[in-house]
């Protein structure tokens, strides 16, 4: 039962354990997004209500979170700004806000919160982080071969390897509707219908467009497509409409460029695969993975967004990471947490002012080091404490040591406990510290 102190719905607290496991995650991505060339970008938490809109089909733009008029407008009631619901939008925005001042092709990554007024469930938050990349201002495969690939390294540096990458194309699907007689103004809602796939059985999503008033071609494309030879079927059946031919045959010297440098079957061609946004104009991708709801990540070509915004006409292709289903399938993280390196027990308050200097000389070390802040003047009750920081060392202080001029360094596996001169504390500790490294 939630209580009143969980936070609301969909979002989370992450405690130091999860917040560092998230940050490591996070470091590894930019790097390897920073090792394709991209560079990163941060745009602000909200947008104006309108850069938003109509950006993200019918469905998407219901789960924008509005951020109503404030101040003397309260009464107004209206909203104007909104938490952005991706991180493309804003890219979009900035590309047309700064125009030929970015670099071109433009190739940035950015890392950040996103919020979808979404009904929570597992692996569906409400507010979760995105990592996307993305090449303004080129046309060449090539951008989308890069950014399909960096996603790809990105899941394998944070040890993800059991996943496929499906990969169609916005003109294939297209060509579809056409090859089976589906009206283009009902093509966006039967592209929506044919998306639930993967999650409805197919006489389901047939029933689904016969209700939208579609005929019995509608139900030979399904048939088509989750077919055990569907791939054939499908070129087949695009034959006579060169836009979806030329979207196969681009799909074709994407397939060569990266197959070369993915794991065999890892990316394949997936006609039913839809990708609900409607600003995607050419290759669109997802990854999935078993045992996860929807996708891990997905991306595509989006060449005239840019435009839409009031932007330079821009082709533009991209993809977006979701971090909290990679933690998924990453599973728990085992490895121990260490809260601090140096633990510094105080016997007695007389010593604090030694005690705290010696936690300084520690941290000039480049250690994570604190005193002890309790009450309690018993060592025993001390060392407990140190050990349950997980520090490597505990410094302890008492008359003994202050009449021998000393600190005594007790290394906390071994139990071995070292006098050492307080000025030779930093150095002492540093050595230690690289000689356990090493
Ligand atoms: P999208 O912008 O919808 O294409 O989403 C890109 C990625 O963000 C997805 O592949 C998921 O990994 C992640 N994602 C989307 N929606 C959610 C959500 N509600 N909760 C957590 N992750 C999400």
């Amino acid at each position: 039962m939630p209580t009143q102190f969980d936070p609301p719905s969909g979002t989370r607290d992450f405690l130091a354990e999860e917040f560092e496991r998230r940050e490591r995650a996070f470091a590894a991505i930019r790097s390897v997004f920073g090792g394709y060339g991209f560079e990163p970008l941060q745009t602000p938490a909200f947008e104006r209500l309108d850069v938003l809109m109509g950006k993200y089909g019918d469905e998407g733009d219901k789960l924008i979170f509005k951020i109503m008029r404030r101040g003397e407008h309260e009464a107004s009631g209206e909203a104007d700004l909104a938490l952005r619901y991706d991180l493309t939008v804003p890219l979009a925005r900035v590309a047309a806000a700064y125009g030929s001042r970015l670099p071109s092709p433009y190739k940035r990554y950015a890392i950040g919160p996103v919020w979808r007024a979404d009904r929570p469930g597992k692996g569906r938050y409400r507010e979760f982080v995105q990592c996307d990349l993305d090449t303004l201002g080129s046309i060449s495969p090539i951008a989308d071969a890069e950014v399909i690939c960096a996603q790809h390294d990105a899941l394998v540096a944070l040890g993800v390897t059991d996943f496929t990458i499906l990969l169609n194309s916005r003109q294939v699907l297209a060509g579809l509707l056409d090859a089976y007689d589906i009206p283009e103004q009902t093509g966006p809602r039967a592209l929506i219908v044919l998306d639930k796939l993967d999650k409805l059985r197919p006489e389901a999503v047939a029933s689904e467009l016969r209700d939208m008033g579609l005929g019995d071609k509608a139900g030979e494309l399904v048939r088509a497509l989750t077919a055990d030879d569907s791939h054939e079927r499908i070129r087949l059946a695009l034959k006579p409409s060169e836009r979806a031919m030329a979207g196969l045959s681009a799909l074709d010297d994407l397939l060569a460029l990266v197959s070369a440098e993915l794991p065999p079957d890892r990316i394949v061609f997936t006609p039913r695969m839809v990708r609900g946004l409607s600003y995607y104009t050419g290759p669109i991708w997802e990854h999935v993975a078993p045992g996860i709801p929807g996708s891990l990540g997905g991306g595509g070509r989006y060449d005239h967004l840019i435009g839409q915004l009031g932007g330079p006409e821009m082709p533009a292709t991209g993809a977006s990471l979701g971090i909290e289903r990679i933690l998924m399938v990453q599973g728990p993280d085992v490895a121990p947490r260490r809260r601090l390196d140096v633990a510094v027990a105080v016997l007695d308050q007389r010593y604090a002012v030694q005690c705290y200097s010696f936690a300084a000389a520690s941290r000039a070390a480049g250690l994570r080091s604190s005193v002890y802040l309790g009450s309690s003047g018993k060592l025993g009750r001390q060392l407990r404490w140190a050990a349950d920081q997980g520090a490597r060392w505990c410094l302890i202080y008492g008359s003994a040591e202050q009449e021998a001029g000393t600190v005594t360094v007790r290394d906390m596996t071994s139990g071995e406990q070292t006098p050492v001169l307080p000025g030779n504390l930093t150095a002492y500790l540093a050595a230690a510290a690289g000689l356990t490294e090493g």
